[in-house]
C-alpha cells in the first residue's frame, strides 16, 4: 500500500475508534438508545437560540407527528426546544408528552 493511502486509512481508523466525527453527543440518537435517553434523561425547555440558527422558531417534533383533519401533517412552530435532545417542542403539552410517552 502506498504511504498516502496508508495514512488516509489510518486517519479514518482513528476517527472510527475515537469517535471524532461525532464529537458532540446530541440527538438524533438511534431508536433504542433514543427512547432511553428521551424518557430517563433530564430535559428542560429552553428558548431556541437565535444565534445558533437563522430561524427564531423550530418545528415541534410532537406536533409534526400528528395528522390534522385534512390528513396533512401538523406543522407547528415553537420558540422552545429541548437542548439535550436538540428538537423543537411546544412547552405544553408537547414537551411533557415527548419525554413521557414511549410510543412517540
Ligand atoms: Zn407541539
Amino acid at each position: 500500500m502506498r504511504q498516502v493511502e496508508f495514512r488516509k486509512k489510518l486517519i479514518e481508523r482513528l476517527i472510527e475508534v475515537t469517535g471524532c466525527s461525532v464529537s458532540t453527543r446530541r440527538g438524533p440518537f438511534p431508536k433504542s438508545e433514543e427512547n432511553v435517553v428521551r424518557l430517563t434523561g433530564r430535559h428542560f425547555p429552553s428558548y431556541v437560540d437565535e444565534s445558533e440558527s437563522s430561524k427564531k422558531s423550530r418545528k415541534c417534533a410532537v406536533c409534526s407527528l400528528k395528522i390534522n383533519q385534512n390528513s396533512k401533517r401538523v406543522l407547528r412552530e415553537s420558540r422552545f426546544e429541548c437542548k439535550n435532545y436538540n428538537v423543537g417542542l411546544c412547552v405544553a403539552p408537547c414537551f411533557e408528552m415527548y419525554h413521557t410517552d414511549p410510543n412517540l
